[in-house]
């Protein structure tokens, strides 16, 4: 459930056992992440060694979490102001993975957003247009996430906390104005979260455009399977390593035109 200064807090659905990793894991250089279905041992004092990491069915780094059933990518038209390239990136890697994202356009009270939620509505994304402050769309939201495990992430200061805050009575994140929580970012951990609703949330530090470049790097060869807007065009196009760029008789091009 959480990994904070070489303890892991394991949750076996009853209790939550304060792990130390078996130093044959060390050994290994596997890290437990956030997520990981685990082997352990309790040693009856409410501390235990974790033993083993069940294989993943996925993993990320930013946000460094496993086994997440879906993305919750947050974005903001009002100030910060998302750029879609940092969600085409993260929707993108997600995608790689064999992971769905969700879009969430937090803010609306401020901004509606309707410009960027047409886009991913029409690239095929579930899109939600929310607001932590009135808490319009948060039914809608529980519904998405509900009986999943889901990874909040987006940038700094669109409302990730302040989301989980609506959700969730019981739920109390700090939020903060984006300055004060870009210093604060570095030392947060990653958490999971039982809500009421039957969800599994990671709260997960905010990014900066910073972090994008030190996300993960694919082939450009694969980039075009991860847009899964180009899966109807791909294979129509006249070259078959069409870069869907600019090259000559490119069916994703004419598509988008
Ligand atoms: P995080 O960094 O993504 O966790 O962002 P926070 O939840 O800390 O929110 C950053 C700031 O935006 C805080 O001052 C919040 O009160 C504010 N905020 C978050 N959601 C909304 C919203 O839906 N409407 C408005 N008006 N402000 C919001
Ligand atoms: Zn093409």
């Amino acid at each position: 459930m959480k990994a904070l200064s070489g303890f892991y807090y394991v949750d076996d659905g009853q209790t939550v056992t304060t792990c130390r990793g078996r130093g044959k894991l060390r050994h290994q250089k596997v890290t437990p992440l956030v997520g990981d279905r685990v082997e352990f041992t309790p040693l009856g004092d409410g501390s235990g060694s974790l033993d083993r990491i069940l294989p993943r069915k996925n993993q990320f780094f930013r946000p460094a979490v496993a086994n997440i059933d879906q993305l919750v990518i947050i974005a903001s038209q009002a100030i910060p102001v998302t750029d879609p390239f940092l969600i085409d990136r993260v929707a993108a890697i997600a995608q790689s993975r064999d992971c769905p994202c969700v879009i969430c356009v937090n803010k609306c009270d401020l901004e509606p957003g309707d410009d960027l939620a047409a886009i991913y509505t029409a690239a095929g994304f579930p899109t939600l247009k929310v607001s932590a402050q009135t808490g319009e769309g948060m039914d809608q939201l529980r519904a998405l996430i509900a009986g999943k495990v889901s990874a909040f992430t987006g940038n700094s200061g669109v409302g990730k906390s302040s989301i989980l805050n609506a959700l969730d009575d019981q739920v109390d994140l700090a939020t903060g104005d984006v300055s004060e929580k870009l210093g604060r970012d570095t030392t947060r951990h990653v958490e999971l979260f039982r809500l009421g609703c039957g969800a599994v949330v990671a709260d997960t530090p905010g990014f900066s455009s910073f972090d994008v470049d030190r996300m993960e790097l694919m082939r450009k060869e694969e980039l075009a399977r991860c847009f899964p807007e180009f899966a109807p065009y791909v294979d129509q196009c006249q070259f078959q390593d069409c870069a869907h760029v600019k090259e000559k008789g490119c069916a994703v091009l004419a598509a988008l035109k």
